[in-house]
């Protein structure tokens, strides 16, 4: 928990840099994702703010606050599962990289790393290629963690 809160409080004087802030709420659903190594959907957010706030989110409250959230760079969606995560350097230092995201098929884990440079300028000159537009160059990968594997008994 403690971690959690330094993150938090990290959060909030950096929205209080650019002139946002964090309420109550928005806390509850950060540190909600926070203390989750799975990635969480909305509802499944509800239900957990509920326990910590003592009054349950509308959906479109929900959507709301994780706009938010992704707008300030605090958490990231992702759009293949329709499902949330707390960005991993929220307290670094350094620019945020391009994510790619390992998502267990099973469980939901999640871990974000960094697209290697010439792995991004890879997939800009295959988008080039076809005269398409990169939009977003964010990657969501199907992967079995290592307790799914262990569970499925395929190391
Ligand atoms: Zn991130
Ligand atoms: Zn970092
Ligand atoms: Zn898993």
């Amino acid at each position: 928990m403690g971690k959690i809160q330094s993150i938090i409080d990290h959060a909030e004087s950096q929205c209080q840099l650019r002139g946002t802030r964090m309420t109550r709420k928005r806390k509850a659903v950060l540190s909600g994702l926070l203390s989750s190594r799975q990635a969480l959907s909305a509802y499944e957010l509800i239900d957990i703010c509920r326990d910590n706030l003592g009054e349950k989110l509308p959906p479109m409250s929900m959507y709301r606050i994780l706009e938010f959230l992704e707008e300030e760079g605090l958490v990231h969606r992702l759009k293949l599962a329709n499902r949330y995560v707390a960005c991993t350097h929220i307290t670094c230092d350094h620019q945020h990289e391009v994510s790619q995201f390992l998502i267990c098929v099973e469980c939901y884990q999640v871990e974000e790393v960094a697209m290697s440079k010439s792995m991004l300028d890879s997939l800009k000159g295959n988008v080039k290629k076809v005269g398409f537009q990169l939009v977003s160059p964010q990657l969501e990968i199907n992967c079995l963690c290592g307790s799914c594997q262990t569970a499925k008994g395929k190391p």
